[in-house]
């Protein structure tokens, strides 16, 4: 059998957008799944809107999910050429012809046609008239005038098209550029693209791509068009429903495993599967179990699955995108076993990866910003020797683990008759400068002895200034 060949081809007229990542999404696992190919590549013929910056932050976005392409990026601008071969082979073969009608002229054909009832359509005047290229000629494909075509699509079924209702649609402008439809079907069919998945906004192309697919005798591909993605209140997703580019989602601290896994499941399932690893879904993606219905992004959805992404990484996986938000926050950090130990304390806790650097701030402070009320409410001369012995007797620890710790705590408590909150909260204030905070014991050993010490003892010193 031959190789899979999937594709993406994102205009560059903006932002890689949810509905966008998750059409890419689909074509990369099944690329990757069937182990074969993916090719990226850039519709940017329209050269007004399309701009270099969305190719870079496209392609950045596409590398932040971890979305590889084994082929380009190509540039539709740069493939011409090719195009105008094409198209004079299917002028050659007599599948299209050239046509000089004015616009007007069009527009007079097409208004008869409303006047008779019919769909709005060019007469095809020009169709045996065997012209040659000119001075505003354009060309136009050559449609059957009878029958039907029939997308067979591994999404949503058989949907039938009256040919009659299609009319010689033009494929080269006056200007001897190629118009869109034709651009897309010679760059699947040169590069060799045999499925396609893009969005049902598409459908309406695909006709017409299958016309100028038969005139040129080549192999169809297989289509899946899958329906588009919705907002909460069930319109078609867009700004007013929140954060829409996947850049954006990179700042609000989620993770690509959680993105892509989120992603996938909007038009995707396995079974009531929620959760996948990556591999996972490389495994078990297919196509027919792809859904008809269109799906409605959630965001407290997206939320849970991230936490839960965060919650089952190994924190040296997770630093590196946990340091991009640190650095946010003005904190130089490394990917090294402190920053591990750090993480591993918050990880339970953290939604997202700004929840969890704002969370992980107090560790990397040269001082402690204490808040007021906390330093007020937990920082008072009664405690100065609770926080002396405590500080003493950590300093004193040949071993600093979790049950020596809790060894020096067992002990205070048994000597004061305090509560353990009684003796861990004005620590907690001491080490975080607030009252929330990681559990006290990982904590303190995610901190390291020395810090820990000297913490407390700058609490010591400010409760004696204060006094
Ligand atoms: N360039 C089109 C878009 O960004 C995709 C076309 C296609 O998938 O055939 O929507």
């Amino acid at each position: 059998m031959e190789p899979i060949v999937t594709r993406f081809p994102p205009s560059p007229t903006g932002a890689l957008h949810i509905g966008g990542a998750r059409t890419a999404l689909f074509n990369w696992l099944y690329a990757r799944k069937k182990k074969g190919k993916f090719i990226l590549r850039i519709e940017d013929t329209d050269t007004v809107r399309s701009t270099k910056e969305s190719v870079g932050a496209i392609l950045e976005s596409l590398t932040w999910l971890g979305i590889d392409w084994d082929e380009g990026p190509y540039f539709q601008t740069e493939r011409a050429t090719i195009y105008t071969e094409y198209i004079e082979r299917l002028v050659e073969s007599g599948s299209a012809y050239y046509c000089s009608c004015t616009p007007e002229e069009v527009n007079a054909m097409r208004e008869a046609a409303k006047a008779n009832g019919l769909k709005p359509m060019y007469n095809g005047r020009c169709r045996k008239k065997n012209l040659g290229p000119g001075d505003n000629t354009v060309v136009r494909l050559k449609t059957p005038q009878t029958g039907v075509t029939i997308v067979q699509d591994i999404v949503k079924g058989d949907t039938a098209f009256q040919n009659s209702e299609m009319d010689d649609f033009i494929i080269q402008r006056s200007d001897g550029s190629a118009m869109y439809n034709l651009a897309v079907v010679i760059d699947d069919l040169t590069m060799g693209i045999n499925t396609i998945i893009r969005g049902d906004d598409h459908l309406i192309n695909t006709p017409k791509q299958m016309l100028i697919y038969q005139a040129l005798g080549a192999d169809m591909p297989s289509f899946g068009h899958v329906p588009m993605v919705l907002g909460a209140d069930k319109s078609r997703l867009s700004k007013r429903h929140g954060a829409m580019s996947v850049g954006e989602y990179k700042h609000l601290g989620f993770l690509p495993d959680a993105m892509i896994n989120y992603l996938v499941r909007l038009g995707w399932s396995h079974g009531d599967q929620e959760f996948f690893e990556r591999n996972d879904l490389i495994e078990k993606f297919d196509l027919e179990h792809l859904g008809r219905s269109a799906s409605m992004f959630d965001n407290d959805k997206l939320l849970a699955l991230n936490a839960k992404h965060i919650q089952s990484k190994r924190p040296e996986i997770l630093a590196d995108h946990f340091l991009f938000h640190l650095k946010n926050l003005g904190i130089d950090a490394q990917n090294d076993a402190f920053t591990q130990g750090v993480i591993e304390t918050l990880q339970s806790r953290s939604k997202t990866l700004v929840e969890m650097a704002k969370g992980a701030a107090f560790y990397y402070q040269e001082d402690v910003q204490f808040d007021e009320k906390a330093a007020h409410k937990f920082l008072n001369p009664d405690c100065l020797d609770m926080l002396q012995t405590i500080a003493d007797d950590i300093e004193g620890l040949e071993a600093y683990t979790q049950a020596t710790l809790e060894h020096v705590f067992k002990k205070i408590m048994d000597q004061t008759h305090l509560k353990f909150g009684k003796i861990a909260q004005p620590i907690r204030v001491a080490i975080t400068g607030t009252t929330v905070s990681p559990g006290i014991f990982e904590m303190l050993l995610a901190l390291g002895q020395e810090k820990t010490v000297q913490r407390i003892k700058t609490a010591i010193r400010l409760i004696q200034d204060t006094a």
